[in-house]
Parts: C-alpha cells; sequence; structure tokens
C-alpha cells in the first residue's frame, strides 16, 4: 500500500462522524461513541463530548483512565526495556510475582496476558495437578463449573459456557467439564467424582449480570474442595482487584481458594496483565517448557502490575469502593419499582434489571449515552455499572439522576 493510499484512509475514517468502523470485524455491536481520550472516570469523544464511564472497561480500568502513578510507571520502564522473552530474566517480574503473591497469600505466580490466557493456565494447572498429585488416570480429569458463567472466549473455554451465542458455530469443543447451577453448592457436591481435579467458579459473576450467590456458598465450596480433595479455583479477573470493596470478592466471605485468576485491572487500565497465583503444591506441579507466553511477564507489564499491586495493598481503593457502592446501593434502589426491576449490588459494582416496559437494556444504554453517560447491557433487561473507582460521590449522583431521567421515573 503506498503512502498516499494510507493517507486517504486516515482521513476518510477520522472525518466520518457516523463511528463506523467499516474494517474492523464485528464481533461487538459498540454504542454510536467514539473515544479519543479519557481522564479518571471521564472519557471524550471525537467531537469533544464527556461522558462519565460506567463500565470501566468491563473493571479493566478500577484506578481510571491514565492513573498517574500507573502511568508514571509505565513511562518509567518504557525508558529502560519492555519487552525481553521469558528466555531471559527481566529485573521486573519478580519484584511484581513477590508483591502479587503476597497481596494473595500465595507463594507462586504465572504471569500471562488476558483474562482467558489465566483461565486457560488454570485449567492446564488444575489438570497436570490431578495427574501428578491426586492420581487421576491419565486423560480422565474433569473440572466443575458453573451455569451462567463466563470465563472468556477462547475454544476450550466457551465449550463449557451455556451462553448459545458464544458457543454456536465454534465446536467441536474440549471434553472434560461438568456444568451445575449456579450458587448450589450441594450440586457441586454431588457432581464431583474421584476424576474431579477443580471447581472453577467467578465468586461474583459478572457478564452474567452481577450475579450474587447466597451467602455461605463460597464457604460450602471451600469445605466441599478440602473434604473431596478437588482444587477450588476462583476467576477474580472481574470481581478482584478492589471492585467489590475487598481486594478479591471471596473475602467477602473470609475463603482462599486454591488458585487466584487474576487479570483486567491487574495491567492498571493500560496493558494486558493476567497471573495464575497458587501455592507451591500447585503452581508447582508446571516444569520448565510446559507452558509460556512471549509476552507473559514483560518487564513494561510487570512494572504496571506492580504499581497496581502496590495501590490494592494501600486499601485505599477498597475503602473507597465500599463507600461509594454504599451510596450507589442507597441511590439504585431507590429505583426499584420505578422502572428497575431488580438491583444487585456488590462494593462499586451493581446489576440493574431494567423493567421491560421502559426498554431494553440497550436502549436504556443508549438514552443514557445521550445524556453523557456510558454504560453496557447484558443479557437483554440488565445494564452494568462499575465506574473507575476514582469516581466521585456526586458524579455518581449526577449519573444515577440521567438514570431516573432515561426510564422516565
Ligand atoms: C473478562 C473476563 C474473562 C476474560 O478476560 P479477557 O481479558 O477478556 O480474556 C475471564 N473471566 C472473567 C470473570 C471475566 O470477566
Amino acid at each position: 500500500m503506498s503512502a498516499e493510499q494510507i493517507e486517504r484512509i486516515l482521513e476518510s475514517t477520522t472525518e466520518d462522524g457516523s463511528g463506523a468502523e467499516p474494517h474492523v470485524a464485528r464481533n461487538y455491536a459498540p454504542l454510536e461513541v467514539t473515544i479519543a481520550r479519557g481522564e479518571g472516570a471521564w472519557v471524550t469523544d471525537v467531537d469533544g463530548r464527556r461522558y462519565l464511564d460506567l463500565l470501566a472497561a468491563y473493571s479493566a480500568v478500577n484506578f481510571g483512565h491514565r492513573h498517574p502513578a500507573l502511568v508514571a510507571a509505565l513511562t518509567e520502564q518504557l525508558g529502560r526495556v519492555a519487552l525481553t522473552s521469558r528466555a531471559f530474566r527481566n529485573d521486573r517480574l519478580e519484584p511484581f510475582a513477590a508483591a502479587l503473591a503476597q497481596l494473595c497469600g500465595k507463594d507462586l505466580v504465572l504471569p500471562m496476558n488476558t483474562g482467558a490466557e489465566a483461565v486457560e493456565t488454570g485449567i492446564k494447572v488444575a489438570r497436570a495437578w490431578g495427574y501428578r498429585v491426586k492420581g487421576v488416570r491419565d486423560g480422565a480429569a474433569r473440572i466443575i463449573v458453573a451455569n451462567g458463567n463466563f470465563h472468556g472466549r477462547t475454544t476450550t473455554i466457551v465449550g463449557f459456557s451455556d451462553d448459545e451465542s458464544a458457543r454456536d458455530g465454534f465446536g467441536p469443543f474440549t471434553p472434560g467439564f461438568d456444568v451445575v447451577p449456579y450458587g448450589d453448592a450441594e450440586a457441586i457436591a454431588q457432581a464431583i467424582t474421584d476424576d474431579t481435579v477443580a471447581v472453577l467458579v467467578e465468586p461474583i459473576q459478572g457478564e452474567g449480570g452481577v450475579i450474587i450467590p447466597p451467602e455461605g456458598y463460597l464457604r460450602r465450596i471451600r469445605e466441599i474442595c478440602d473434604e473431596r480433595n478437588v482444587l477450588f479455583i476462583a476467576d477474580e479477573i472481574q470481581s478482584g482487584l478492589g471492585r467489590v470493596g475487598t481486594t478479591f470478592a471471596c473475602d467477602r466471605e473470609g475463603v482462599v481458594p486454591d488458585m487466584y485468576l487474576l487479570g483486567k485491572a491487574l495491567g492498571g487500565g493500560l496493558l494486558p496483565v493476567s497471573a495464575v497465583v497458587a501455592d507451591e503444591d500447585v503452581l508447582g506441579v508446571i516444569r520448565p517448557g510446559e507452558h509460556g507466553s512471549t509476552f507473559g511477564g514483560n518487564p513494561l507489564a510487570a512494572a504496571v502490575g506492580l504499581q497496581a499491586v502496590e495501590m490494592l495493598a494501600s486499601g485505599e481503593f477498597q475503602e473507597r469502593a465500599t463507600a461509594l457502592g454504599a451510596h450507589l446501593r442507597e441511590g439504585l434502589e431507590a429505583l426499584v419499582g420505578h422502572g428497575v426491576t431488580a438491583v444487585r449490588v456488590a462494593g462499586l459494582w451493581a446489576g440493574v434489571d431494567i423493567d421491560p416496559s421502559r426498554g431494553t437494556g440497550r436502549e436504556i444504554a443508549e438514552r443514557l449515552l445521550e445524556r453523557g453517560v456510558l454504560v453496557k447491557d447484558t443479557h437483554g433487561q440488565t445494564i452494568r455499572i462499575a465506574p473507575p473507582i476514582v469516581v466521585r460521590a456526586t458524579e455518581l449522583d449526577w449519573a444515577l439522576e440521567q438514570l431516573r431521567f432515561v426510564l422516565g421515573s
């Protein structure tokens, strides 16, 4: 392609105010907004309109857009070295791993990039643990998962989703998974066999619509896994790292899983950074050459990840999410019966079920967009509210006013 042709393409795309993306594969149906800048809890579109971001990139932007401490960590590291591969050590990975292991109260960290990769890694580790430690017959290992789950988009992961739009057309799928109802610990107990190596659940289901399991669910899973010699894997990729007012959603029940799967906010809203965190007796089963990633554990990601962990270690984001979450809950509960049929709130994270007479979740999201508020619908009638934790209470109040307005109540 000539420089002239490229220039013409750039001109036509930046001048096209329609926001169309004719060259982008249509695997998403984005709202009609084209973001050009972001700072804190706010983003600005190509026409200079400002929007309060109540999605925070599915909680990857928990610390806000371009948090100065994270940007400083990133730029400082950019001036040194960005990518080495794991063929050699880099001087950022061990400090990051040590800090993250300490935050989790675990021994070891296996760094990856995206959330789906952390889940895939967790599956491999659990299977290897099953064969090498538990003594499961080769090739027989099974993992119990919950219905309504969302663990990512790779072929193995969508294979144990029960969302038809995630699965349909993408088989055949990886065997070895058993799906049980979410929130029902006894269903897990009944599904366990001698071949079961792990239970993999989200402590709160994010994409499912902020589905909070009954109190005691996670504690009971912990007991069952201990009794039956099965690993408890908590996918905290969306629920973890401050969102619910604690470091992990498992903390709400005082439960420590055998394996944490982390991602999203671990990259500080700047880079894809994910990890599996577990003790030596679990993660230690992986031997050199059995698993890896060209980019996983790169110095740039590790520098940003370390900064994100340090910000969480202070507890200030968790406290803020708790306080703001209580405020958000109050505002949302007042809407129940007035265009909202139900709300589920955990920290600064809410699923809001829209009364169908007021429109679909998508329509509400479109009307909020017109009023300067960004949210994303999920499962038809639900909108999810998960602002950057740096948002102010007065900004939440303003967003709630806009929601009240678009609901017509
Ligand atoms: C987003 C998400 C994933 C997948 O993360 P990606 O970075 O999009 O691959 C996995 N599990 C949960 C709970 C998530 O919310």
